[in-house]
């Protein structure tokens, strides 16, 4: 019998990049909400005690670097099980777009094995394994709404933002986390004003939320990429109450209230690029 899990993209509201650690990563402070575009995870049990993967994706390896199988080897390592699973991703999310697509798909690989082998443990310690596989995969396992600090692994729940539509608008480039936190000059970064942020959710202020969306890492981004920067330049003038770049890029998000209002900046915004999706923020 097969489990079927749904991974969605994650938006940064804020990120801010606090300090560079002793380890070589860097301390973070991240607003995150979780929109209803979505990877499909299906997990089916295997008779022998290996992982598969298959997905269609000229991007995404299906081997042991693609962050599911690892989600599933550190699952099975951690909680001593010897069976198999098969793991088929059907991949909507863009791939290296600052949606953090892989994290969503360990997270839930994680989420679905703990149901699929009924180990019923508990969301934080979950959360506390997929933190061993990348940054972003402990927000994910929780999804909603939250403020990720440290290296991205200590998650504080927040309310949703208040409902409303987000256009994104990806250009036509990968853009390597890597390489963009690689670039960071601390004394350089324009640091958001986080608290603002989390404050306006509190509210549920729409407008506050909008007016204070801040990302550390564009400027960086914006620098290598000079089409993102047009792009965000694009989205403000179409009309978007609140636009900011997500994660490390190149995916450029617009806020919207109106439905109608959405549809028509959604209709302008494929015209510079190929890949515009209008969603809601995932409930
Ligand atoms: P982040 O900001 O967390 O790096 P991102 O959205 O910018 O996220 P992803 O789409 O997660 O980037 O992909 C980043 C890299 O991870 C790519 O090089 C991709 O090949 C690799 N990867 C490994 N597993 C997956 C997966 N299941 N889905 C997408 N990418 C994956």
């Amino acid at each position: 019998m097969a489990i079927y899990e749904k991974a969605p993209a994650k938006l940064n509201l804020s990120l801010d990049i606090i300090k560079k650690r002793d380890d070589g990563y860097h301390d973070v402070e991240m607003v995150m909400t979780t929109i209803d575009l979505y990877d499909r995870i299906e997990l089916t049990p295997l008779r022998n005690n290996q992982i598969e993967v298959t997905l269609w994706s000229q991007f995404v390896p299906n081997d042991e670097r693609n962050l599911a199988y690892q989600a599933a080897k550190v699952f099975k390592e951690k909680y001593n099980i010897n069976k198999g699973v098969h793991i088929k991703i059907d991949k909507c999310i863009p791939v290296s777009a600052g949606l953090g697509g892989g994290s969503a798909d360990a997270a839930a690989v994680l989420r679905g094995l703990n149901r699929l082998w009924n180990v019923n443990v508990s969301m934080a310690e979950l959360a506390h394994l997929g933190a061993t596989i990348s940054s972003d995969v402990s927000f994910c396992v929780y999804g909603k709404t939250a403020v990720a600090r440290g290296r991205g692994e200590k998650i504080e729940p927040l309310p949703d933002p208040p409902p409303c539509w987000v256009i994104l608008a990806k250009p036509d480039i990968g853009v390597s986390t890597r390489t963009v936190f690689q670039q960071i000059e601390l004394e350089k970064l324009h640091h958001p004003n986080t608290e603002d942020v989390i404050h306006a959710l509190h509210t549920g202020d729409f407008i506050k939320m909008c007016q204070h969306l801040g990302n550390a890492l564009e400027d960086i981004t914006m620098r290598m990429y000079p089409e993102v920067k047009r792009l965000k330049e694009k989205m403000i003038k179409a009309g978007a109450t609140g636009v900011l770049m997500s994660g490390s890029g190149p995916t450029i998000y617009g806020l919207v209230e109106q439905e109608r209002k959405a549809k028509r900046i959604y209709n302008g915004m494929r015209g510079f690029c190929k890949d515009v999706f209008l969603v809601r923020i995932f409930s």
